[in-house]
């Protein structure tokens, strides 16, 4: 079926999407959340050929997608219920409420480094407030690509939710159709194409994206906390997390200590046993040539410019393998420090004060998340206070995406527009109607319609002074 048919059928499918019950809807995610478990070893098989994640890393992604689709289950027929909201003087006497209808056809076009979660995790929002979907899954993870097609027709009929495989001439016949909502996840420069594909149609958009994430410890924070967790955060997924700290700004009273513990870390999380960094089947490679040289690069040119290898920096091209390195005395001329590093490089910068760290920090775009390792709760609302981020955790990090279905998720401005998780999904897939209505039989008194009454100005002026 072409793009365009499979487009039509869904369209044409609508009006009886948006019939179905709450329980109707409730049966279908639970069924793909069988799927999904039945397929977990398919799944696993595939993004180990793709990244080489680990079962464990695979089985994270479909967690996520469990307490997503449970929670949705279990709230959805209360959400979808129409909500009544206050009077005001001018809808006296009348009923007024939200009724929350399905935007209608909504795209998903996803990338490839937790791609079992970024090809479904959208979607179970969309289609729970009524929308058919298509998901275009990135051709840099074409195996998952594969099991998502399967577990997708499995469960759903094309003109309900389709899968369509493909590249970037793919994604951009997809953007010509007029999607209702248009979901992305990747980079800057696609997001941009994306936007303005969505312009022609004024589709509605999430774009989820990414950018410089800092991290802050300050001198009160406990560093070897900071440092193991930090560690951990930034070396998962060999680095290719949207949400892992791309930079630690620590305070340079404790920042050789930090970059000792780090390395400790690093060691007892890969390389426990002292045979090779390389050979923990815990730690990935990165997706593409491409994507290693370019690490790889980001590397070179900071120690040419004067940044230090604390540590690390050993790699194999053949394997797209880059060992967990750590970096410092890194600085605003360094590649590293202008692009997302989206690799496994630890970038610590030593930083005198507070206000050192500010500054840094709003020299870069709003990140989608921002980290803070600290004890004082004065110093903790001095970052919150004067920063942005799409989240924030204070003495943690990583924690914060896919756990707590409460917490929307999404970035702003260049990381990203537009939030899901929980509620957050069932509404970015929502149109919230606003009603009004007169009882039936009711009559107006229309006192506003010219030629203007007395009353009506003597009202309008009371409520003017
Ligand atoms: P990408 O932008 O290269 O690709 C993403 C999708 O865009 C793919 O499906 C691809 O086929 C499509 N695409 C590529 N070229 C296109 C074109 N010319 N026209 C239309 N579509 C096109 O992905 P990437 O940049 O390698 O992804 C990594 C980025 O994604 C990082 O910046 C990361 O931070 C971000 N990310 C964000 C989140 C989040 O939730 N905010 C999650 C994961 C990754």
């Amino acid at each position: 079926m072409s793009i365009s048919s499979i487009f039509i059928a869904q369209q044409d499918n609508h009006t009886a999407l948006r019939a179905r019950s709450a329980e109707q809807r409730i049966r279908q995610l639970q069924a793909l959340g069988i799927e999904l478990i039945k397929r977990k070893k398919d799944i696993c098989r595939a993004q180990n050929k793709e990244l080489k994640t680990c079962e464990m890393d695979t089985e994270a992604q479909l967690m996520m997608l469990k307490i997503e689709l449970e929670f949705i289950s279990k709230n959805l027929a209360k959400w979808m219920k129409p909500r009544k909201v206050k009077n005001s003087q001018a809808t006296m006497g009348k009923k007024c409420y939200i009724q929350y209808e399905p935007k209608g056809s909504m795209l998903n076009i996803s990338t490839w480094n937790a791609p079992i979660a970024i090809n479904i995790l959208p979607i179970v929002g969309a289609l729970a407030a009524g929308n058919s979907a298509i998901v275009k899954p990135s051709e840099l993870a074409p195996h998952t690509a594969t099991v998502t097609h399967e577990i997708i027709s499995t469960v759903f009929s094309s003109n309900q939710c389709a899968v369509i495989e493909g590249g970037p001439e793919t994604a951009q016949e997809l953007l010509k159709q007029p999607f209702d909502h248009i979901y992305y996840t990747g980079g800057h420069r696609v997001g941009r194409i994306v936007m303005k594909a969505a312009a022609e149609n004024f589709a509605d958009i999430t774009l989820e994206m990414g950018g410089k994430n800092p991290a802050i410890v300050d001198s009160t924070a406990d560093v070897n906390n900071a440092a193991l967790k930090l560690a951990w955060g930034r070396m998962a997924n060999a680095g290719q997390v949207c949400i892992g700290p791309d930079y630690i700004l620590v305070d340079k009273t404790i920042e050789q200590k930090f970059i000792e513990e780090a390395k400790a870390a690093l060691i007892r999380f890969y390389n426990p046993h002292g045979d090779g960094f390389e050979k923990s089947a815990e730690f990935p490679r990165l997706i593409t040539d491409g994507h290693f040289q370019r690490v790889k690069g980001l590397i070179d040119e900071a120690i040419s410019k004067g940044a230090t290898l604390e540590f690390g920096g050993q790699n194999d091209a053949s394997q797209r393998y880059i060992s967990p390195t750590i970096l410092s005395r890194v600085n605003d001329d360094m590649a590293i420090m202008q692009e997302e590093v989206f690799g496994p490089v630890m970038v610590v910068i030593g930083c005198e004060d507070a206000e050192k760290k500010l500054s840094i920090i709003k020299r870069q775009h709003k990140p989608l998340a921002l980290y803070i390792f600290s004890k004082d709760r004065r110093a903790i609302n001095f970052f919150l206070q004067n920063t942005s981020a799409g989240s924030t955790v204070v003495n943690h990090n990583l924690i914060q995406s896919g756990t707590n279905p409460h917490l929307p998720f999404g970035g702003i401005r260049h990381s990203g527009t537009g939030r899901i998780g929980g509620f957050q999904s069932f509404l970015e897939f929502s149109n919230p109607r606003s009603v009004v209505e007169a009882p039936l039989g009711w009559r107006d008194i229309n006192i506003n319609f010219p030629p203007y009454s007395k009353i009506y100005k003597k009202l309008v002026g009371k409520m003017l002074s």
